[in-house]
């Protein structure tokens, strides 16, 4: 292989790796979201407490439905009582009117706290209605969006296993010693080993190379690097 040649697999390399680096970025993306349950989890949470308080809710409700039935029967038999006649006695008969009236009154207080009651429950049970409605909603684009991710995830590796095969054969025909300098000025320098000369410049950092820089990138025998960054130059006619 020319020098030149060389450099243009080292280019090549580069590219590869580059794609390899996106695609492994990529792949950890949607093996993160393809974890990631949180809204779910959350929508589940919400339910389950709306649940529990729509029970409590109901609960209320039913005592304060027992109270009511209860004062109703109180006041009833005490009413019965008073039209029955068989109080005779004034000031016994001035007690029951007392008691009447306060059952009375008990009877309307509670006749409010149940409809409280009631209007909570309702408010509860349309809550847990909304969010199941917004869970399983949630499940189904899950389920869309789980598909979809794992059809790009087959996607991701069928792309990955090419690309590293093309790096394999390419790898095969460059020397390790070469591969080693790539390898360190990659590290080095930002994962990127090789610049394209372009116009006259090095395509990295843009430094105008001199009459003799650019004569020797194309004619020499020996790989040249750039003077201002350090990589590797690759003069692509
Ligand atoms: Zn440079």
């Amino acid at each position: 292989m020319s020098t030149t040649q060389i450099a243009a697999a080292l280019y090549q390399l580069q590219q590869l790796d580059f794609d390899l680096e996106r695609i492994s970025n990529e792949q950890q993306a949607v093996a993160t979201s393809l974890q990631d349950n949180s809204v779910l989890q959350q929508l589940r949470a919400e339910q389950k407490t709306a649940q529990q308080q729509l029970q409590a809710a109901l609960q209320t409700q039913r005592s304060a439905e027992w109270t009511l039935e209860d004062l109703g029967r109180r006041l009833k038999a005490q009413e019965q009582r008073l039209y029955s006649g068989v109080v005779k006695n004034p000031k016994e008969l001035k007690a029951l009117e007392q008691e009447i009236l306060h059952l009375r009154l008990q009877q309307d207080n509670q006749e409010e706290k149940t409809l409280e009651a009631m209007d909570a429950s309702d408010s509860m049970q349309e809550k847990v209605e909304r969010v199941s409605t917004e869970l399983r909603q949630a499940e189904e684009a899950r389920a869309t969006q789980s598909a979809a991710m794992l059809a790009r995830r087959d996607q991701l590796e069928a792309r990955r296993n090419e690309l590293q095969a093309r790096r394999e054969q390419l790898v095969t025909r460059l020397d390790a010693g070469l591969l080693t300098r790539y390898d360190n000025i990659r590290r080095t320098r930002q994962g990127r080993a090789v610049s394209k000369v372009e116009q006259g410049s090095c395509q990295w950092c843009r430094v105008i190379l001199t009459p003799s820089e650019l004569q020797r990138v194309r004619t020499s025998t020996e790989l040249q690097t750039c003077s201002n960054c350090g990589r590797i130059l690759y003069y692509d006619r």
